[in-house]
């Protein structure tokens, strides 16, 4: 070894002792003929002093930023007045008997010991050197905690891990299939799983009763938001089970992890509160609430049906809806101010944004002088507003009433900093519907996968009503992010045909695409169910991150490149004749 001891773990107890380290230079300054150095690796920071006109210690002079040494010496107090209680070695330095240089660096794009406004790109091309940094390696190992303890949780309670191919079929997860080509089989193509989904379903049906897999997933997606072309989840599936076990065990893992490696957040509430999914679209406008503060969404329908507000009147002539946040001590805002939430209520599709503010000297707002008195009453007794506060209407179809509002409710947690940062709201959305119709493409999708089982007491509506099907889907969420979704599975064949049937796939479609499924139902597959909680987005919110690509060691950036390998990237004339491909790129735009 090139080294005794870490950097990180000598303290004033080891004073006296010899000591050998290995480590990279974090500063170094010459102070006084002598030369300081924080000497780094990943366990912490140590201060060692050399002077360099001892003869095996002189290279330490030419030491700069990010050189490789190896150092030994002998552990001594600081000087008092010298000690740095904010480091964990503070109570000593190291005097230099010996420094090797390992390995001079060149001058680094960015500074390793400073967390400055780093270019993004800058950093993902240095990946290597932007992950020296203290809160990337924190976020490093809180992630690799979280792992660790979802497999010790889960292997404590029976669970098997089991991995399943890379190399597979279309498993559709509702994005695009990556496609690798076959050398040996000319024109024939794999599909990297868009999650293990059917494999977890086999592995059901081959008895394993109890599985998981730290799983990779690949969607080939319009890069919108926060996504990675890859990314992890924690896929698990079990048998026998009816929804609520599948739900006790990840609450249960989850609650655990939390008090066991995030002892500074805090749970919301446990067990975790449980809304369907028509519950939490009426009360948060979404199925991903952040319930860490209230806002909730209002109905104002029935309040408003008699009103001479026009705007008020064409909504609910158009069988849309009125509904209403309260922002709580905004009604002093200016014209301005409002001018700007109604522009941001029109980028999420409503036609504007109605306002009435209950200000100390009366009533004010844009909706003001259409709404009489007693309806102020009744918006006050149905929301509680008061003075002080702004209420926001929306009137227009439910689904945008419910996207603009949801929105608003978001601006006004930031702006107004509802949501305390450490407190983690875990909660359950459960009943989904099935399917959801796709007005581009005229056909029902699947709002899940098409794996879910729909609930039993609604099987008929498949001729009638499909719109109307409720499915066992269920998703976790946690402050305003869905984190996992699973549900129970069809596990008999006759169902999961009528699902594809709905779905618009033909009989030989799904013969091609999902025969062996079908199959496999039919030699006694047990009841089953699963999640898949999302790895990246769930150590992403216990870091305190903004985006995922913090705590992936080598995300692909916004555009999905990797800028450090710069790939994707041209193959060889060879490869691709190997493969049987010829290209037929788009033309360059002039
Ligand atoms: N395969 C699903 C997904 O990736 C999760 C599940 O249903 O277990 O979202």
């Amino acid at each position: 070894m090139y080294k005794t001891h870490t950097c990180g773990e000598l303290r004033a107890t080891h004073t006296g002792q010899t000591v050998t380290l290995a480590g990279w230079v974090h500063r170094q300054r010459d102070h006084g003929g002598v030369t300081f150095i924080d000497l780094r690796d990943r366990y912490g920071l140590v201060q060692v002093v050399g002077d360099p006109n001892k003869p095996d210690v002189a290279s330490i002079q030419d030491a700069r930023q990010e050189w490789v040494l190896q150092i030994t010496g002998v552990v001594r107090r600081r000087p008092a007045g010298a000690e740095n209680p904010n480091l964990a070695t503070g109570e000593i330095e190291v005097e230099v008997q010996s420094c090797e240089v390992l390995n001079p660096a060149k001058p680094l794009p960015f500074l390793v010991y400073k967390d400055e406004d780093i270019d993004e790109n800058v950093r993902l091309k240095y990946r290597y050197l932007d992950l020296r940094r203290e809160k990337m390696q924190k976020n490093l190992i809180l992630r690799h905690k979280v792992v660790k303890f979802i497999r010790d949780f889960l292997s404590e309670r029976g669970f098997l891990e089991v991995e399943t191919p890379m190399l597979f079929k279309t498993t559709p997860e509702g994005a695009r299939d990556y496609l690798v080509p076959s050398r040996l089989q000319p024109g024939m193509f794999y599909a990297l799983p868009q999650s293990p989904q059917q494999l977890k379903q086999l592995l059901m049906v081959a008895g394993v009763d109890r599985y998981f897999q730290i799983a990779r997933c690949l969607r080939d997606e319009d890069l919108r938001g926060d996504r990675q072309p890859e990314f992890t989840q924690l896929d698990l599936e079990m048998s026998f089970v009816h929804r609520d076990d599948v739900l006790q065990v990840v609450e249960n893992l989850f609650t655990e992890m939390v008090k066991t490696i995030l002892p500074e957040k805090r749970l919301l509430a446990s067990p975790w509160p449980r809304l369907t999914h028509a519950e939490a679209v009426e009360k948060y406008g979404n199925d991903k609430p952040d319930m860490r503060f209230g806002m909730e969404l209002y109905d104002l329908s029935e309040t408003f049906k008699n009103s001479e507000f026009r705007v008020f009147q064409m909504a609910l002539e158009n069988k849309g809806v009125i509904k209403c946040i309260v922002a709580p001590g905004c009604s002093e805002f200016t014209r301005r101010e409002v001018d700007d939430l109604t522009e941001l209520a029109r980028t999420q599709g409503a036609k504007g944004l109605a306002t009435l503010a209950l200000s100390t000297e009366g009533v004010r707002g844009t909706a003001q002088k259409f709404i009489k008195p007693e309806e102020v009453e009744a918006i006050q007794k149905l929301s509680g507003a008061k003075t002080g506060d702004l209420v926001l209407f929306v009137a227009d179809s439910r689904a945008i009433a419910n996207k603009t509002l949801a929105a608003l409710r978001l601006h006004f947690r930031d702006r107004l900093q509802l949501a305390d940062p450490n407190l983690l709201a875990f909660g359950w959305i459960v009943d989904f519907p099935m399917f959801e119709y796709n007005e581009e493409e005229e056909k029902w999708d699947a709002a899940h996968h098409p794996f879910t089982m729909p609930k039993l007491e609604d099987l008929p509506k498949f001729e009638t009503d499909p719109g109307a099907i409720l499915s066992d889907a269920y998703d976790m969420v946690l402050n305003g992010y869905e984190t996992a979704s699973g549900s129970i599975r069809i596990h008999r064949s006759d169902i999961q045909q009528k699902v594809f049937q709905l779905l618009g796939l033909k009989d030989d479609e799904i013969q091609a695409k999902f025969g062996h499924m079908i199959e496999a139902f039919e030699f006694g597959a047990p009841p089953h169910g699963g999640m898949a909680p999302g790895i990246d987005r769930l150590v992403m919110i216990f870091a305190d991150e903004p985006n995922i690509r913090e705590v992936i060691a080598f995300p692909k950036n916004q555009a999905g490149r990797d800028v450090m390998a710069d790939a994707p990237s041209p193959a060889s004339e060879r490869q691709l004749k190997e493969l049987h491909i010829r290209l037929e790129l788009p033309k360059e735009e002039e």
